[in-house]
Formats: C-alpha cells, structure tokens, sequence
C-alpha cells in the first residue's frame, strides 16, 4: 500500500559514520562514552526527545509492522508482540532512530512525500515511516538495519571482544561463505556469536544480529582466506 521511501545511496561505512556521530553525541551529552549494552532507549528518549511507546501496530497497520516512526510528532513505536523479547525490541529502536537520523532530514528537506497514519484509532493521521519486515530490501530499510547494527554493536567494541577472547588469529572455521550463502544454520558461527554477546556485554543484542555484525566487520574468517590476522 505505501511507496517505498525514496533514499539517496548510502554506503555501509557512510551509515557506520553517522551511528558512530550519535554515540558520540550521546557521550558529550552523558558524560561518558556508552559501553556495551548500549542504552538505546536513552539515546531515543533522553538525547533525542523523542516520544516512545508500545501499541498494537500489528493489529492496526497490518502483521508485518514491527515498528513506526511518526515525524512530525518525534514519536516511536513498537509493536506490542516485541516485549518480552529484548534482542528484536532493541534493535527495531535502532532501526527507527536509524530512520530518524538518515531519512528525517531528507524528508524535511526534499518535502518527500511520505505516508500519513494515525497513531491511535481516531486521531488525526500524520506523516509517519512504517516499517514492515518483508520490505527490508528497500534502501531505505536496509539502511536503517545497517544503522542499528552499527549503534547497538559499535565497530570498535566487537573488535575489541574479539581480540580479547582470541587474540590476533580471528576465529576461523571451513565453509563460513558456503553457509552465509545458502542459508543453512551455522552452529559454530551461532555458538561463537553467543561467546562474543556474553563476553562483551552485548546483551540486547540478538544472536542473529551478532552473527551478522561479525560476518560485516570481517571478523571471522573462512578457513580458504589467507588474511586471519585482526588488522
Ligand atoms: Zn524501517
């Protein structure tokens, strides 16, 4: 039903800068730069100002909505089915600001159209970015995931687990590419993810997301790739 929203190309290390420019901006206003688990429900309510709440988006918007950002009014929401299950929660807030700080400014700026619904069942409809899981090729939602990504798991803290729990040699297995590739569940890459989430502190992360982040930031390698070394 809704227009995908159009977003000018971003790459991943572009998206990095700008979630690595909120941390950062975060740090200035706490005092204190953010250590894994990051508070991302400080950064959106605290820092940013923004309105969050948990309603049934779901049932209003459609099964697929998990998450909703209304402009005009700075307002978040999460579906209701997320709570209980911290990693999903956490990161469809970082994927909602990753839409607030990427895509707001464009929007404010260009005058792009986007979308009106009501946040409640009679109140007036307003512009607002509603996320739906089976969309997540579009720019704009891929952008916003990378953005979560990068909030919730900062380049340097993974970097940093990793060295610590192996030293130089990043951890290497057969097949790692072959799996990615086809889909097929990696209970070794699965298990490692668990062991980098416990001993960095990354727990409102899922593991699903560790595996990602890991795979993204080249920290794990295939055996076949002669390049083991943490640079
Ligand atoms: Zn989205």
């Amino acid at each position: 039903m809704s227009v995908p929203l159009k977003v000018p190309y971003l790459d991943a290390s572009a998206i990095e800068s700008a979630a690595t420019e909120l941390l950062r901006r975060y740090a200035k206003w706490k005092g204190a730069p953010p250590r894994p688990p990051i508070p991302i429900d400080d950064i959106v309510e605290g820092l940013l100002k923004l309105s969050l709440s948990v309603g049934n988006l779901r049932g209003r918007l459609g099964n697929d909505v998990l998450g909703a950002t209304w402009l005009d009014e700075g307002h978040v929401m999460i579906d209701s089915s997320l709570e209980g299950n911290l990693g999903r929660f956490t990161f469809t807030l970082g994927h909602e600001t990753g839409h607030w700080q990427l895509h707001r400014p464009i929007i404010e700026m260009e005058k792009v159209t986007v979308p009106l619904f009501s946040r409640e069942p009679n109140e007036k409809a307003t512009p607002a970015i509603v996320c739906r899981t089976g969309k997540r090729r579009d720019p704009a939602e891929w952008q916003a995931d990378t953005f979560a990504a990068c909030l919730l798991m900062p380049a340097s803290d993974v970097r940093a687990t990793v060295k610590a729990a192996f030293g130089d040699e990043l951890p290497t297995t057969e097949g790692i590419e072959a799996r990615r590739k086809s889909g097929e569940p990696d209970p070794w890459l699965r298990g490692l993810a668990d062991h980098i989430i416990d001993k960095g502190d990354f727990e409102n992360v899922s593991n699903e997301a560790m595996r990602y982040r890991l795979l993204d930031l080249k920290l794990v390698v295939d055996a076949s790739n002669p390049q083991r070394k943490l640079l």
